[in-house]
């Protein structure tokens, strides 16, 4: 199984430099030197209670929205890297900032929609549990990793975490068992949908995770679309640019048109292609980022208490501290709150 991932291994340090979308008309953070994307709004509000127009403004002052042909959407010209480390030769960061030693690829998305089975197709090795069934098959979050030109890709996959019909204390626990796990921060989040099925159910999932991990997500999120061999051969790019779910074409253009499919039944030559693409998506994540993963105040309590290491191993053997999952709860719920306020009336 090993040698199908071979050459997506080998060109891996070269799709971390990857080229830029053509579209930049997603959220544009200002501040390039802050790890975090996501605005700081809960240091506007006094004890969990947050008013919308507070959160708005902190908003407002944290992000603009930029129309596609703006001067300041066009991205800056990739520079000359070289990845033995040395110095760039124009403006930019040094090559080895860009290519994390350690690539966390979160898995999201509505129960059955293929998250495991795409782990399994990444990892290249049955690490999940995927399965057809009437009930969620993933129960807890679980990752995976595997070495890849000299780097450690990990996977983390994750139960039905998204989903507005959890009991609110389950859908607490579960977000923080999933933030916990990708500590300190997927460098992306894959968005796991099955093709020609993105239904309403998926909207709510996507208003779910900007609202649980923050608006500034979507930034860092790239489409999977799984059961790819239903395109029959057919493009994909072609696929989203002709559908006519509004919604779908609204989430491919926020998200930057960074999508890829997946067939999770492939083998062989296609099963290497696809995860050479799905390489090259998270590499323009990561030109877009400099190289840096996503945070948020949830994910830097997760630092500051070791809740998380980001080193794989399930959460096995974090520190149990009651107190450090109480907390991070209560940051967790404080920000959805302002979140939610945020995106009311927002599409999607
Ligand atoms: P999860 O709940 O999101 O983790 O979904 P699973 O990974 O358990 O997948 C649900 C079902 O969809 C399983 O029967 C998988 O074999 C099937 N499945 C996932 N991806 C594909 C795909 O690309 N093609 C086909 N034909 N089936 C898939
Ligand atoms: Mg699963």
């Amino acid at each position: 199984m090993e040698s199908l991932y071979s050459t997506a291994c080998n060109t891996l340090s070269y799709l971390f430099q990857s080229r830029p979308p053509e579209d930049f008309e997603v959220f544009t953070p200002k501040g390039e030197t802050d790890n975090s994307q996501e605005p700081t709004v809960l240091e506007t509000r006094g004890h969990g209670h947050s008013s919308c127009s507070t959160a708005s403004r902190a908003v407002e002052e944290e992000y603009e929205l930029t129309p596609p042909d703006s001067p300041a959407a066009v991205p800056p010209q990739r520079p000359e890297q070289d990845l033995s480390g040395g110095e760039t030769t124009s403006q930019g960061p040094r090559a080895e900032e860009q290519t994390p030693q350690r690539l966390r690829l979160l898995l999201v998305g509505k129960t059955g929609s293929g998250k495991s089975a795409t782990g399994n197709s990444i990892l290249g090795r049955a690490a999940f549990t995927s399965k057809f069934s009437a009930k969620p098959v993933t129960t807890a979050v679980r990752s995976g990793t595997r070495d890849c030109a000299g780097k450690t890709l990990e996977v983390i996959d994750t139960p039905d975490v998204l989903s507005p019909q959890l009991p609110l204390a389950e859908a607490t626990q579960g977000c923080c068992e999933a933030i916990a796990s990708s500590s300190p921060g997927p460098h992306a989040v894959l968005l796991v949908t099955e093709l020609g099925r993105f239904t309403a159910e998926d909207q709510q999932v996507v208003r779910r995770l900007q609202e649980v991990f923050g608006v500034g997500v979507l930034a860092y999120t790239v489409l999977v679309f799984t059961r790819k061999e239903n395109l029959d051969g057919g493009s994909l790019d072609e696929y989203l640019r002709e559908t006519d779910n509004r919604e779908l074409a609204w989430l491919d253009a926020v998200c930057g048109r960074r999508h890829c499919g997946f067939n999770n039944r492939a083998e062989g030559a296609e099963q290497e292609a696809q995860l050479q693409e799905l390489l090259r998506q998270v590499g323009v994540v990561l030109w877009e980022h400099e190289g840096r993963h996503y945070s948020n105040e949830m994910y830097r309590h997760c630092g500051q208490t070791l809740l998380g290491d980001g080193q794989g191993h399930d959460g096995e053997d974090r520190p149990q501290d009651e107190s450090c999952w109480e907390g991070l709860r209560l940051i967790q719920r404080a920000s959805e709150d302002t979140h939610k306020c945020l995106l009311r009336g927002a599409p999607i």
